[in-house]
């Protein structure tokens, strides 16, 4: 097809949801390259979204993938599965948790693990139904994980809501502590929010809520589907803090690009769920699973974390460098691979993206003065050095 052809196509029979698509029409990729139909080239700090933590030419991933799907595809959750099977044991064993389920997507991963909350104090005969989460986060498009999403923009066009939820600023203890009442089932947090503009939880805040939560019976789960597996240089988010949530919720980088959701408890939650209470019909299929073992494999060998920390460090050590020259910049934020630069009144984040577009850099305008970097977890130095030259030129030629 022409790339004529493919936008009409698009604007035709699409639903007018991302209306304003980059001129970039996927042919292929490599390393942390995407190759454009026009013969464009761009090197990628926002991977798919944060999903594509190996990049894009991981031989290894790939066989593993022809492998899989030269032996099955899909079946159901009414059979054993061995690559899930595999996956499950990783998971646990590499985490605090005991067991785990098995979705599609980071929405439908905090979907469950918001009805596996509700089914634990319904088992008790209580009822604490209610969730309190955090301003600025972002929890998924069902109408549930809407609701608990902290940004009105992406509720106000469907209300009436579902009901129990409710929001205060994050990194405030005592905020968090006036909210919860009797009825209160379960807290709601990242670790790290994402689409709010990268603002890490503070150590003692993180403390304080684990805190909040014991002494009022109250469950905790850490939504890590964007800062989990591997982006902060820990393979999860909370390994940073020393804090352990009740449940905690996984995707985007989890199968490496094959839509997987999950979300992990300890035993004593998970043996809320009994036999009819959940279940999915792709979730955790032969090809998701497969996918998410190599990835955790990868990620467990060869100082693969320790150098995303490396990498990380290296990203954020330019980044504040050209904030304390430049008076236009206000400051930089995050851990590990997952940063924002915050820019002055005077630049706009969509603007800078574009013209880093231009320059064949793809970053992330993820509010009006914050630009958002979630590099493949495999970005080399030199990336880092020619996104951050071009950062430079923009700003300083504005
Ligand atoms: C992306 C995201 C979600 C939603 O994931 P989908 O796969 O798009 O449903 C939920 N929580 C966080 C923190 C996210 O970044």
């Amino acid at each position: 097809m022409e790339i004529e052809e493919i936008v009409e196509m698009d604007q035709k029979h699409f639903m007018n949801v991302y209306s304003g698509r980059y001129p970039l029409y996927v042919e292929k990729a490599e390393g942390i390259k995407l190759h454009s139909k026009d013969g464009k080239i761009y090197r990628d700090f926002l991977a798919g979204i944060g999903v594509n933590a190996l990049g894009y030419s991981n031989q290894r991933f790939k066989e593993a993938l022809k492998d899989q799907i030269d032996k099955i595809i899909h079946c159901s959750n009414l059979y054993y599965i061995e690559p899930q099977a595999e996956l499950e044991k990783k998971l646990c064993k590499n985490s605090c948790y005991d067991r785990v389920f098995f979705a599609n997507s980071g929405s439908e991963a905090n979907e469950g693990a918001l009805k596996l909350a509700r089914k634990y104090f319904k088992k008790k005969g209580s009822n604490k139904f209610e969730t309190i989460s955090a301003d600025k986060s972002f929890h998924g498009r069902t109408m549930t994980t809407v609701t608990a999403t902290g940004q009105n923009k992406y509720k106000e066009p469907f209300v009436p809501l579902p009901e129990g939820f409710y929001t205060v600023p994050f990194n405030d203890l005592e905020a968090l502590k006036e909210a919860v009442t009797d009825r209160t089932g379960a807290i709601l947090l990242e670790p790290i929010q994402g689409e709010g503009g990268i603002y890490p939880a503070e150590k003692k805040y993180l403390e304080g809520v684990r805190k909040l939560c014991d002494q009022n019976d109250i469950l905790l789960i850490f939504d890590e589907v964007q800062c989990g597996m591997g982006r902060t240089g820990e393979l999860f988010a909370y390994q940073n803090y020393g804090v352990e949530a009740d449940i905690i919720t996984l995707a985007k980088a989890l199968g490496g690009g094959v839509p997987i959701g999950a979300f992990m408890a300890k035993e004593e939650v998970a043996a809320a769920f009994e036999a009819g209470d959940h279940g999915t019909t792709f979730g955790g299929n032969p090809l998701a699973t497969r996918a998410a073992s190599e990835v955790m494999d990868i990620m467990l060998e060869n100082n693969f974390l320790a150098s995303v920390k490396e990498k990380g460090n290296y990203l954020r050590l330019k980044l504040d460098k050209m904030v304390a020259e430049n008076d236009n910049l206000i400051e930089t934020r995050g851990i590990g691979l997952m940063l924002a630069l915050e820019l002055g009144e005077s630049l706009s984040a969509k603007k800078v993206t574009n013209q880093l577009f231009e320059r064949g850099f793809l970053v992330n305008a993820v509010k009006e003065h914050t630009l958002r970097f979630l590099p493949p977890l495999v970005v080399e130095k030199e990336d880092i050095d020619l996104l951050i030259k071009n950062i430079n030129q923009i700003i300083t030629e504005k």
